[in-house]
């Protein structure tokens, strides 16, 4: 049986969403909150992240996030369950 992780739907900082990065030796501007789904400029994108961290290596990786829309499908389409907080 797989151990369960748990993980945190997070809000990608802006100044993480700013900051520009290298691809194939040229810096591209960052994006200021495209989503990486419907490529819909919503401003505000969403990971599933351990932590902070963990949030930071994802986004360094995809150099986006998800618009609530996308994220909401995502964990439908998926099956993700959802804890309730105490
Ligand atoms: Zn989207």
């Amino acid at each position: 049986m797989n151990k369960k992780e748990t993980m945190q739907i997070m809000e990608v900082p802006e100044e993480l969403r700013h900051k520009p990065w290298i691809d194939d030796g040229e810096e591209v501007p960052g994006d200021c909150g495209k989503c990486g789904g419907c490529n819909w400029e919503s401003g505000t994108v969403w990971l599933i992240a351990k932590n902070t961290t963990d949030l930071e290596k994802r986004f360094n990786e995809h150099h986006t996030g998800l618009c609530g829309e996308c994220m909401t499908r995502m964990i439908s389409d998926t099956g993700w369950a959802i804890d309730m907080p105490d």
